[in-house]
Order: C-alpha cells, then structure tokens, then sequence
C-alpha cells in the first residue's frame, strides 16, 4: 500500500512531468473505484468555452495521502488506494488490465492504473470553495512536516486519552501519514515504548517524537527519490523504499543500538516491533 513517502514521490513527479501542461482531454475506461470516477471529468476540467488557461495544470500538491491537482477550473483529488499506481507514457501507448483513466496531456498521458480499485479519482469544482473543505480533507490531522505538528500540540491533543501511543500515531486525527512502519520507527527512535497510553507520556518525550516522525518519513522520502522515472508512481508493492529499519521486521533479532532482542506485539491487528530496553 503506497504511504505517505511514496505519494510525495509521486507528488513531486507529477510536478516536474506535468505542471504547465495543458490536459486534452480525459480518457475514462472503467469508472467504479472507490466511488465511481465522474462522467464528465473532461468537460469539468477543461471548462465550459474557450480559456487562455484551460486545461493547464497549475500546481500539484499532497495532502495525507491524496494528490490534489489544481485546474483554473477546481482540483482533481486521486488516492492510490492500496495498489494504484500513476505512469508517465506516450500518448496512444496500449493498455493495461485495471488501467481505469488517462489523462492527455498532448504527446504523454498519464495513466492511472489499480486492481484493487480501492483507490479514488474525483473533481472537486472550483466554485464548491477550497478543496481543503472537502468532506475527505476537512478533517485530517497536521501534515507532519508543517509547523503545526509540534510537541505541544502532540501533547495537548493526548491528555485524558487511554489509547496507546501506536494508535495515536495510526489514527491520522493528530498528525496524518504516520504508517504501520514508520510508527514503529518513529518510536523507537523517540524511546518511547509503543504501548504506553498517549496520555502519560510528558512534554518533552513529544518534542522527541516529532522530530523522530519527521526524520523517519525523511529518509524514506530521500530512498524513493531513486524510483522516479518514466513511472510517475513506483509499483504499489514497493512500499516502504528502502528505509533501513531499527525494529520494524526485525524480531527475534539483536536491537541495533543496545544488542537486547527485537520484541513483536499486535495492537489493534497490526504489528508492532520494538526493543524493551530503548524503548519505556
Ligand atoms: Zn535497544
């Protein structure tokens, strides 16, 4: 499943691929993903009459794990879902089982692909108000790398709460794109042991956490820089890059700071690793 690293990759690739390209057009083969993709996704981007500025692209930004696309016209808001992938191809290049929509840009499209079809490809008009009000943005935790992802906020957002630090993290609902993984990372990183309640852990173990999120998805955002080629997006598969794991995967096996044994958990049906002796 592609986590927030990957889609900032692909962020950045559609930037430099796409932005100032005029889109031509909009070609829609199977429309049932997550939600059905809409019928007429052309006519909305490009506008209804002739614009100096229709159909360019003007920016392309991440939010959580959707790319938003911004038109003169409204945003295209794409989620990858758990196994979509974005390519960069030639024009009339053929297709594809599951390659659900292209976008024409002239002589390259790009071409949206997904088995699963979990993920999601929707118009957000221009004249419904700021994308960031749409009813699957409005309510998302920080991004972890603005300024408003700090320790105090960890920390006042946590008071009272019974759920373990892990799930905090996971939920989305303080800070967004914290996976699986790069929980357990992050964690170990802060020594913080990932079962304590969120509630409990003080000011300035949360001032370490944050820097340790940040660092974490950093160093996989620097690993996948590598895969960005003609795929705009690396396979789903792919995941986590390279990130040269503390504990993620790792039990049973010599933590690699102090040597004591990787220890493995479930919480809330996902793996958790982490060392008792970093980590308290
Ligand atoms: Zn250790």
């Amino acid at each position: 499943m592609p986590e927030l690293p990957e889609v900032e990759i692909v962020s950045r690739g559609l930037d430099e691929a796409f932005v100032g390209h005029r889109l031509t057009g909009v070609i829609r083969r199977f429309g049932q993903l997550r939600w059905p993709i809409p019928e007429n996704l052309q006519s909305a981007i490009l506008g209804p009459g002739p614009a100096a500025g229709a159909g360019i692209l003007r920016s392309v930004q991440r939010r959580s794990k959707y790319l938003l696309l911004a038109f003169d016209t409204g945003t295209l808001l794409i989620h990858l879902g758990m196994s979509g992938t974005l390519r960069r191809l030639p024009a009339g290049t053929a297709t594809r089982a599951h390659d659900h929509v292209d976008f024409v840009f002239g002589e390259q499209v790009l071409r949206f692909n997904d088995p699963r079809r979990f993920g999601a490809v929707l118009w957000c008009a221009g004249s419904a108000g700021a994308v960031g009000s749409h009813a699957l943005l409005r309510r998302l935790g920080v991004e972890p790398f603005s300024d408003a992802f700090t320790g105090r906020l960890m920390y006042e957002a946590t008071r009272r709460r019974k759920v373990s630090i892990k799930q905090a993290l996971l939920s989305g609902a303080i800070v967004v794109g914290v996976g699986n993984i790069y929980a357990s990372e992050s964690l170990f990183r802060a020594g913080i042991r990932p079962t304590i309640a969120a509630g409990r852990i003080s000011r300035p173990r949360y001032d370490r956490l944050v820097v340790a999120v940040r660092e974490t998805l950093a160093e996989a955002i620097a690993a996948g820089g590598s895969s960005l080629r003609d795929f705009v997006a690396s396979t789903g598969e792919s995941g986590y890059f390279q990130l040269q794991c503390f504990v993620y995967g790792r039990e049973g096996r010599p933590c690699r700071v102090c040597g004591t044994t990787v220890r493995a958990i479930r919480q809330q049906q996902r793996a958790t690793f982490y060392c008792a002796t970093c980590q308290r």
